[in-house]
């Protein structure tokens, strides 16, 4: 089974997330529990997680279906120690409150070196921030989305995520999120089904499909291999459909939140119905 919505806004409350899903035939969903432009927030109130609970329950997205996102603001790589420590803590908020809210996974951004460490390094101190946050909190797993490898953020190699993943003590609460735009970005082809194939085939040798807890379907309007992080609706950009086609196709991706983070949420509904009957329609060449 596929579980196929957008990151939709959760302005009013979280519990508006998932009826903002519900209105666009989503079967997962993907949400900040916070601003994600702030560093702090006020601690959720019993009204506000019961209500989400309500509302997913009513709605019938469970756990496996949400995809919370993290702040933009945290570095869990960050070079100097006083500022990698308040990551840290934002990052410990986060997941306290997707387990307060009765959430199983946290997508997050690896980091960044800022040109002032070196890869390695800022890998291992990613590692390292994963397993201070795991110990403090429980049954949330941390999802390490891949990058574009814009600026000196890490994770555009699949390699970059293995290194992290080799690093966290816990293995069975850490994961990854591909986004296609990222991946296509980095120098990933996912121009024909040929080369979907062959990159999957690659992730599947370099970090595992056991590790994958999430998708983020984005077509690119950046170039292949541009380092730069822009997004666009599905089949619009260099990707075009047939990536997408070849996902919807491939077991491999069932049992997880596929997340449309494309340009225009006005067609996320068209979006999200297209992906559904790809699962079904008939096979077609090229
Ligand atoms: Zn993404
Ligand atoms: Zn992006």
């Amino acid at each position: 089974m596929k579980y196929i919505g957008a990151h939709v806004s959760a302005s009013g409350g979280v519990a508006n997330a998932a009826i903002r899903a519900a209105e666009l035939d989503a079967t997962a969903f993907a949400l900040f529990t916070k601003n994600q432009r702030q560093w702090r927030a006020a601690p959720l109130t019993t009204e506000t997680i019961d209500a989400f609970k309500a509302a997913c329950e009513t709605h019938n997205y469970s756990p496996a279906q949400i995809l919370p996102h993290d702040s933009y603001l945290i570095n869990l790589g960050h070079p100097v120690e006083e500022a990698l420590e308040k990551s840290r803590e934002a990052f410990i908020d986060e997941l306290s409150r997707c387990q307060q809210l009765g959430l199983t996974l946290l997508n997050f951004h690896p980091g960044s070196h800022l040109q002032q460490i070196p890869e390695e390094k800022c890998l291992a101190r990613i590692a390292e921030s994963i397993n201070i946050a795991l110990a403090q909190t429980e049954g949330v797993t941390a999802v390490i989305e891949n990058t574009a490898g814009q600026g000196s953020n890490l994770g555009f190699r699949f390699e970059h995520l293995a290194a992290i993943i080799d690093g966290v003590e816990d293995k069975t609460r850490v994961g990854v999120c591909i986004d296609t735009c990222h991946a296509f970005a980095a120098g990933y082809d996912l121009r024909s089904e040929e080369a979907t194939a062959a990159t999957f085939a690659e992730f599947d040798r370099v970090v595992g499909f056991k590790y994958l807890r999430g998708m983020h379907l984005n077509d690119a309007k950046s170039g292949f291999a541009s380092r730069v992080d822009r997004h666009h609706s599905l089949g619009e950009g260099n990707i075009g459909h047939d990536a997408f086609r070849w996902i919807m196709r491939d077991a491999r991706f069932d049992g997880i939140p596929l997340i449309l983070e494309t340009v225009n949420p006005d067609i996320w509904v068209e979006e999200i119905a297209w992906l559904k009957a790809q699962q079904y329609a008939e096979t077609t060449a090229g």
